[in-house]
This record gives C-alpha cells, sequence and structure tokens, in this order.
C-alpha cells in the first residue's frame, strides 16, 4: 500500500516558470524535446514565457510514473483517499488567488471570474471527497440457496485527461478530483496556451498528499495527445475542447480500445418570449455572452427573440454594452478582459465583417473600442449583430468571443426548430414568465444543459455535466455520478462458502431455480 505522505509544511513557490515544464514522478521535469510553445499574455500581447512540448518519450515516462503508482493508490484505504481529497480542497481554497493569478495572466480572464472558475472547481473536488460513499457497490444476499452476488466498483489504472484553454483550473479539477479519489493515476495534458495553473495545482496536489506518479502533467500539442491516444497502458482519457478535435479523440481513443468521454464545442440559445421580464432577460444576455469575453462552452452565443420581444430586448442589450468596461485584468475596474491569442481575437473579430457581408446588422462592433485600435493586447469590445439567420457564418460557426448574435423568429415553435436543428447540443436557456411554456421547453430541447430563466445552467458537481449532439462524444457525461462510473468499472462477484454434504456434481448450466 502507498505510504501517504505528510503535508509539507512549505510549499514550493507559485512564481511561473520562465519555461513551464511537465510534472512527472512528483517533481518538475523539464523537457527534453527541444519543442517549445510560447505563452503570451493576453493584456499586453507579449510572450511571457515558453512551455515545453513533450515528445512520445516524455509522455512514455509520465505513464511509467503512472502505472508504477497505481497498485499502491489502489491499494490506499478509502478513508486515507477521503482525507487526501480533503487537503487538496482546502489547499485548493487557501490558494485561489495564486491560482486565480495564474488564469489571468495567461488565459486573460478578470480576477473575480477567474475565482468564479475555481469556485466551480473546487465543488468538484468537494464531491469527490464523498469517495466511500459514491463507490459503494450493491448485495444480494441468498439469490440461491447459500448463494450471495455483489458488486463493487473498481478503478480503470491509468486514465489521462486533456482540457481546453478557456478553464484552465476548473477543467482539469473536473476530471483529476473523481479521478484520483476512485483509486486512478492521472495524468493531465493542459492546454498549451495556459498551462501555468495545472503546475501550481500539482503542487498543491503533492503537498495534499498525493503520492509521487499519482498526478502527472504533460505539456505539450498533438505529439502528446497522440501517444496518450494510443499508450496501450492507458485506459481511459476524458476530453474538452472544440468539437472537430473532440470527434478525433473520441473515434481515435476508441478504436485504441480506451474508454472516452469527449466533450466539444457549443452554439447556446437562450429564447426569450414575448412575455419574458426584459431586464431579466437582458442582464442574463450580458452577462452570459460577454463574461470570459465569450470565451465559455456554456456562454449564450445566440439570443432567440420570438414574436414582439425582439426591438424592446435588442435595445435592452444595446444600452447595457457601452457600461461594461474592458480591459486587462490586473485593472480592478475590468469586467472583460482580452481574448486569449491575436490569431483567435482576429477570427472572432473577421465574424463582424462577414456578418455585415451576408447581410445582418452591427449594433455594436467591438473594433471600434479604443483597446481594439491602440493596444497590442488581444482586445476585442462587446459586440452585438441583430436580424442573424441560420445560413450566416456568425450563426453557423462558434465564434467563442464577445459576439452575440439575435435571430428573430414568429413563434415558440419556431424558436424551438432553430434550437433542435443546430449541430450543437451544449446548453440552452428559456426566459419566459409562463411556468408551462418553460416545461415545454424543458421537454422539447434536444440540448444536455437547460436553463429556466438561468442563462449560465452549469450543472453543480452533484449532478453531470454533459451536452447532447456534436457537443459530446461518448456515453456519459463529466463529473458528478456520472463521472464517478466514468472512472470506476463493476465486477460483480457470486459467491458461495463451502456447506458440507450440499455440494455435487452438476454439468448444466447455473440456475437459481
Ligand atoms: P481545442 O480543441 O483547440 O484544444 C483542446 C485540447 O486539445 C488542448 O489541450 C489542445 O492542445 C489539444 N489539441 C488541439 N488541437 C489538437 C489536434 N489537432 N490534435 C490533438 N490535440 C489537439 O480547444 P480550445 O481552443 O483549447 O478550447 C475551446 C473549445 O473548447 C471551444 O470549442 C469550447 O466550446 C470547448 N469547450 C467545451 C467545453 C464543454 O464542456 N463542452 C468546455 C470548455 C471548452
Amino acid at each position: 500500500m502507498t505510504q501517504v505522505a505528510e503535508p509539507m509544511t512549505e510549499r514550493a513557490a507559485g512564481a511561473a516558470a520562465a519555461v513551464v515544464p511537465h510534472w512527472i514522478g512528483g517533481e518538475r521535469v523539464a523537457g527534453t524535446s527541444g519543442r517549445r510553445g510560447p505563452v503570451f499574455n493576453p493584456a499586453t500581447g507579449a510572450v511571457a514565457r515558453e512551455v515545453d512540448f513533450a515528445s512520445v518519450e516524455e509522455v512514455d515516462a509520465a505513464v511509467a510514473a503512472a502505472k508504477a503508482a497505481f497498485p499502491g493508490w489502489r491499494a490506499t484505504s478509502l478513508s486515507k483517499r477521503t482525507e487526501v481529497m480533503f487537503r487538496i480542497r482546502n489547499l485548493v481554497e487557501t490558494h485561489r488567488r495564486e491560482i486565480a493569478a495564474h488564469l489571468t495572466a495567461e488565459h486573460g480572464k478578470v480576477p473575480s471570474d477567474a475565482l468564479g472558475e475555481i469556485a466551480r472547481g473546487l465543488e468538484n473536488l468537494e464531491f469527490a471527497t464523498g469517495v466511500p460513499h459514491l463507490m459503494k457497490g450493491g448485495y444480494s444476499e441468498q439469490v440461491s440457496t447459500g448463494v450471495d452476488v455483489y458488486q463493487i466498483r473498481q478503478p480503470l489504472g491509468v486514465v489521462a485527461g486533456i482540457t481546453p484553454f478557456n478553464f484552465p483550473a476548473m477543467v482539469p479539477m473536473w476530471m483529476f478530483a473523481n479521478a484520483i479519489a476512485c483509486g486512478n493515476t492521472f495524468i493531465l495534458k493542459p492546454s498549451e496556451k495556459d498551462p501555468s495553473a495545472s503546475l501550481y495545482l500539482a503542487e498543491l496536489l503533492a503537498e495534499a498528499g498525493v503520492p509521487a506518479g499519482v498526478f502527472s502533467v504533460v505539456n505539450g500539442d498533438k505529439v502528446a495527445v497522440d501517444r496518450i491516444l494510443q499508450h496501450p497502458d492507458i485506459a481511459a482519457v476524458s476530453f474538452v475542447g472544440s468539437t472537430p478535435i473532440a470527434r478525433y479523440i473520441y473515434e481515435t481513443g476508441t478504436k485504441a480500445g480506451k474508454r472516452v468521454q469527449a466533450l466539444g464545442g457549443a452554439k447556446n440559445h437562450m429564447v426569450v418570449l414575448p412575455d419574458a421580464d426584459i431586464e431579466m432577460a437582458a442582464d442574463a444576455a450580458v452577462s452570459a455572452a460577454y463574461g470570459s469575453a465569450g470565451e465559455r462552452c456554456m456562454a449564450v452565443a445566440t439570443v432567440v427573440a420570438v414574436g414582439s420581444v425582439a426591438d424592446p430586448l435588442v435595445e435592452a442589450i444595446g444600452k447595457r454594452l457601452p457600461k461594461i468596461q474592458v480591459g486587462p485584468g490586473s485593472d480592478p475596474a475590468s469586467e472583460m478582459g482580452p481574448l486569449v491569442t491575436k490569431v483567435h481575437r482576429d477570427k472572432v473579430a473577421s465574424y463582424l465583417e462577414s456578418a455585415a457581408a451576408q447581410g445582418a446588422e452591427v449594433v455594436a462592433d467591438g473594433r471600434e473600442h479604443s483597446l481594439y485600435k491602440d493596444s497590442d493586447g488581444f482586445f476585442l469590445g462587446l459586440s452585438l449583430i441583430d436580424h442573424v439567420t441560420p445560413a450566416m457564418d456568425c450563426y453557423r460557426d462558434e465564434i467563442f468571443g464577445p459576439v452575440l448574435t439575435v435571430t428573430r423568429v414568429a413563434t415558440y415553435d419556431d424558436a424551438l426548430k432553430l434550437v433542435n436543428d443546430n449541430p450543437y447540443g451544449n446548453g440552452t436557456a428559456i426566459f419566459t414568465r409562463d411556468g408551462g411554456a418553460a416545461r415545454q421547453y424543458q421537454f422539447d430541447a434536444n440540448v444536455g444543459m437547460v436553463g429556466i430563466n438561468v442563462p449560465i445552467p452549469v450543472p453543480v458537481a452533484y449532478y453531470s455535466f454533459g451536452g447532447w449532439k456534436a457537443s459530446l462524444f461518448g456515453d456519459l457525461h463529466m463529473y458528478g455520478p456520472e463521472g464517478i462510473q466514468f472512472y470506476t468499472r463493476a465486477k460483480v462477484v457470486t459467491s458461495r462458502w463451502p456447506d458440507p454434504g450440499t455440494s455435487k456434481v452438476d454439468l448444466g448450466f447455473p440456475r437459481t431455480r
């Protein structure tokens, strides 16, 4: 059984390294592949540091460390693993501001948003402290005379998580909390755009007493991902990112015999019925469309304005936009930060060009913001496009930036058709005062997560998170009860104990009657 280390009294400094290394075998390991990528400060546009890109051999080293750690970690008692999960939870809570600083520095999100991300990640750590209860199996006594049957759940072994840039702390926590609580060893391949938070989390886990090899970080790109997908000693892969990569991860990983859950992109529709509270709906649309500069998989991308609500709603949204303070996360007044890279910012801005060319009305153009024009940071102001049709690029593509589109429809049925015809099905919301209409929408929407007068319906950690259609490939949703299912497999034991005189030879198929 693994000896769980006592927590260290002093933790290594949290400052980001000039070159972000890997975390293998319980320590920082500098890359040897000779390949690196830039990590930007999105608020200034400068390259703040670099990140090592792992080779096949470096991924193999992490897998070997994880494989070696698995037998001991798996045999570590549930109560010890629970204790470690509590310590991780407390350390993340204690150091949430340092984690948030990494997020602001590399992702660009403002501190209040970064702290919100960590709070939602903490929920997953708290859920995982309940692992003794969550891993309970079932027991059936006397299924036949003197025979009992019981089911236990066991960890899979070495499992891996590949995560996107937009939640550099929360999405890893979605995965590793349940994975390691269940007794697996976990390898994280974070986004190469903002890797420092993962290294910081690795240090916290070590301080919490997670043994070497139980949690590893390999930084990198497609080379590392492809090795994870092919490595024979990795049993399961969790992925969160864009739809084309999610599809690739699912197809490649399952072909290699792995259990895979791959969460993809989104185009979340917020349906507003004519009876909705306009002020509430406008507040919600603005918060959910522009929070985190629209770089959320649960961001509202499209408002579907039904009937007479369109004009007053667009006006109410438009009125709010100039009041939102855009700026660097280092300025406490900033409510919305920059986008993650210049390439991404420019792609987002291009939809304003194509929307106008394709006949939509650009009500607010973020390219007019002074920080777009004059700063080297990757800023774009809040943008609003009205009269958008399903044929336009700005409707069809996931923009993933501070651009909200409005599509006007005549009836509830038209709105529902739009939502259900969309290839994505991550989240959706309906705004109305009519309980019957809301209940009908909840029944009808072909989408995995539904909000009723709630624009970002990210489930709490004791439910599971997952979209439908092109927003998720695989059977099980992420975190919560389905996360426990994903990271464990069932074993069913049928048992009988010697009872002198009752045993006989019988070549018939075993029957209970
Ligand atoms: P991405 O798909 O570009 O990258 C995700 C991960 O895949 C990263 O670790 C990256 O290094 C890796 N990757 C990228 N290209 C690859 C390739 N060709 N082969 C192998 N691996 C590759 O996504 P992103 O830009 O980092 O994140 C934004 C996307 O993630 C958006 O589409 C957003 O909707 C989605 N997302 C979805 C959810 C969800 O829960 N459904 C949550 C957050 C983000």
